[in-house]
């Protein structure tokens, strides 16, 4: 298995100024191919990661985001392995040794099979397993993010905790790996997505940002950790990155777009309440520190379920609120096909309306037997990003600097050179597996 390395959020425009921030690793690397990675019509880190753990695509496996209804439109859970229709088998390979991964969505704790450092997503109070990681120090200190808005403000103090986070983080990496029991290795950074929302686009080439020797020293340790797991004897390094960022041109609310169309109803009676019992609820899971972003914002509580035949109260992905699935449901068997079809129907025709061709909206299948809690459809516009709890229906004022677009890259060994140029999350498996028994 070979040992990867993930670098979410940067994009193939920023792999020169990534590669000249590690001129060790970058002498290893020019012998590796450079290949696109597109999981269009996802942006974001745990359907891609889903695709790439089961091979299969997201209306197989299940997940098409950051969380799932459960049971209902108004009820949310976030999305992890367990959730999986396919098993993901590619980083437990059975062997006597563990696997390690680190920073990595969907994955839970296994302490007899993995090494795992939390990615911060998941409502558990642990961020180390197995347990007895927590008595070392360097591991005990391990938090997976600044629990903080990140993509609020660019402060000097949110700037540092993000980098503290990684270096730490790849100080557990380095020890990890130099500890050498594994039989899989799976790394993941998030620093670049983080800065590049606080700092915008290219900023790993300005040489003059207050933070660039900040950013220079995190990159000389990145370096040498690259270049040591580069020298493995047996086992080889794969970067790739799952999503980049482009300039974000307006924010979207699908929910009041559904609203506009008589497709949903927002119940707005206890907007309030049910935002501070989520941040009570949270705040206790994690160690009491705050909740993160991405928690908060959630459709949760919100909706008037009996009036409501359509919503996305995940981002991106629109469910048919069907009797058969949801508790609360309103859609009958008998009228699901007709509504399916009228709700595909307007947002094509608003969406066109609004974006032109730079949309897309990509439908589950019909006749799938499964019975699989997956949207009937995942919506994607470029240059776009969904903030569907509050808001208008399209903003273009007060945008945040980047937002996140489905194009990521692969840097593959030599021995994958026959790989195509392009590829898609669903083949990672294949490559992987493939190139295993390769010499
Ligand atoms: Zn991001």
């Amino acid at each position: 298995m070979p040992i990867l390395v993930s670098v979410d959020g940067l994009g193939l425009g920023d792999f020169e100024a990534f590669k000249a921030l590690i001129p060790r690793t970058r002498s290893v690397l020019e012998n590796y191919s450079l290949h696109s990675l597109s999981a269009k019509p996802f942006k974001s880190a745990q359907p891609v990661w889903a695709e790439i753990f089961t091979g299969q695509p997201w209306f197989k496996n299940g997940c098409a985001g950051y969380s799932k209804p459960n049971r209902s439109l108004n009820k949310l859970s976030v999305f992890n392995e367990t959730h999986l229709l396919i098993a993901p088998t590619i980083f437990d390979t059975g062997n006597s040794a563990p696997s390690v991964v680190i920073n990595v969505p969907l994955l839970m704790p296994n302490p007899k099979r993995r090494i795992w450092l939390s990615d911060g997503s998941m409502p558990i109070s642990k961020s180390v397993s197995p347990d007895s990681l927590r008595q070392e120090p360097l591991f005990r200190d391990y938090t997976p993010r600044p629990f903080a808005d990140i993509t609020s403000g660019p402060g000097r103090k949110r700037l540092n905790d993000c980098l503290d986070v990684e270096t730490r983080r790849l100080q557990c990496a380095r020890e990890l790996f130099a500890r050498n029991n594994w039989s899989s290795f799976l790394w993941r950074l998030t620093i670049f997505d983080h800065l590049t929302h606080l700092l915008g686009l290219r900023f790993l080439a300005a040489e003059d940002l207050e933070i660039s020797e900040a950013i220079r020293q995190f990159a000389d340790s990145l370096d040498s950790a690259l270049f040591d797991l580069a020298s493995h004897p047996s086992e080889e390094l794969i970067i790739l990155s799952t999503y980049s960022h482009v300039r974000c041109r307006a924010s979207m609310n699908l929910n009041m777009l559904l609203a506009q169309g008589g497709f949903l109803k927002l119940d707005i009676s206890n907007i309030t309440e049910s935002r501070e019992k989520r941040f009570t609820i949270v705040g206790a899971v994690q160690d009491g520190s705050s909740p993160s972003f991405q928690t908060l914002r959630s459709m949760e509580g919100r909706l008037d379920c009996a009036k409501t035949l359509a919503a996305s109260p995940v981002s991106g992905c629109v469910y048919i609120n069907r009797s058969a699935v949801f508790e609360d449901g309103s859609v009958s068997n008998q009228s699901y096909l007709g509504t399916r079809q009228r709700v595909g129907n307007f947002l094509q025709t608003e969406l066109t309306k609004m974006f032109g061709q730079s949309f897309v909206i990509e439908a589950s299948p019909l006749n799938d037997a499964s019975n699989a809690v997956v949207p009937e459809f995942i919506v994607s516009i470029d240059e776009v990003e969904f903030h569907d709890m509050e808001g208008n229906c399209v903003s273009e004022y007060d945008l945040p600097r980047t937002t996140h677009s489905s194009k990521g890259f692969l840097v593959l060994p030599q021995k994958y050179a026959k790989v195509a140029d392009d590829l898609q999350p669903v083949q990672m498996q294949d490559l992987l597996t493939q190139c295993q028994s390769m010499p």
